[in-house]
């Protein structure tokens, strides 16, 4: 008996398992329902934001009164979603919730002009093989910079992460410049983390050696996902993380028993089992772009 392996590996899986195998394995392999959370609704909402304020406003017109009222439409749409929805927040803390979203906006202009930026991509999903498995992300916004050389952008809405966590936040910046190179041919330039609540940017530029030891970990971090589901083996690690999980109820460390949270999945787990399905390339108009760009390998 062993336990089924996801399909893909993604910068935030890889993050979860090294931080708790036990917690990435409720969450990837047996697919348990997490509760929403103010922060994660706060961080869709000023995503969606962003993602209106490139798409609906050309160039040249994208001004902080435009980026308010695009964070008006994208609150109109998540007010009666779910994810806020289920919160259940009283309307003096909704109206928090609308207030810090509409100062991480704010501080988003202290990072950067919006009007240089010539956007290729939003919300756009990469994958592409490494070894025998699919690596997958989805990268906040891709562009070209004044220079016309490729440049990758996330946005975070949480707090920066302390200086021994170095590692882990830039993990995911070589993951994308790995799906660029592999997926759409060209590396990028930049990489770029934009922490909206400092404000803050951290920037890396990809090379050989980065993206090789990017490759390195990933499969290094899919053998041991491998190895734990051929025993079901995942172990708790309780660390300051611990006060965040949603699994505490059903981990050991907390007096709880994992084989409860069986009868807490949301169905059968066939679904993730196999290879990845079949989807229209997402990516033909970013390469359209790159080509009519004249950047090389697209
Ligand atoms: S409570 Fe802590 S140790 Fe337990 S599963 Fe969650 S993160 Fe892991």
């Amino acid at each position: 008996m062993s336990l089924p392996l996801p399909t893909t590996l993604s910068p935030s899986k890889v993050s979860s398992f090294k931080d708790c195998a036990l917690a990435f394995r409720f969450s990837t392999i047996d697919r348990l329902p997490e509760p929403p959370s103010p922060a994660a609704a706060k961080g869709t909402l000023v995503h969606k934001a962003l993602e209106l304020l490139f798409w609906d406003h050309p160039q040249g017109s994208r001004s902080l009164a435009a980026a308010l009222d695009c964070l008006g439409r994208a609150w109109s749409l998540l007010a009666s979603d779910a994810e806020f929805t289920e919160l259940g927040l009283s309307d003096e803390e909704a109206a928090q919730f609308r207030h810090e979203a509409d100062q991480l906006l704010r501080r988003y202009f202290q990072l950067e002009d919006p009007d240089r930026i010539q956007v290729l991509g939003t919300e756009l999903m990469l994958q592409a093989p490494l070894g025998d498995m699919q690596l997958r992300g989805i990268i906040d916004r891709l562009e070209l910079d004044p220079d016309g050389r490729l440049v990758v952008t996330d946005y975070k809405t949480g707090r920066v992460p302390p200086e021994s966590r170095e590692q882990a936040r830039l993990g995911g910046v070589h993951f994308y410049a790995y799906l660029c190179e592999k997926a759409l041919g060209v590396r990028p330039a930049r990489v770029q983390l934009l922490y909206l609540a400092e404000p803050m940017s951290i920037s890396a530029t990809p090379s050989d050696q980065s993206i090789k030891g990017m490759a390195v970990r990933a499969q290094a971090v899919w053998a041991a996902v491998e190895r734990a589901c051929q025993t079901e083996d995942f172990r708790p690690h309780p660390s300051a993380l611990c006060g965040y999980c949603a699994y505490q109820a059903f981990c050991p460390a907390f007096g709880g028993d994992p084989a409860l949270a069986v009868s807490q999945r949301p169905g059968s787990t066939e679904a993730q089992v196999g290879p990845a399905e079949a989807r229209p390339d997402p990516t033909q108009a970013v390469r359209d772009a790159l080509r009519a760009a004249g950047l090389v390998g697209v």
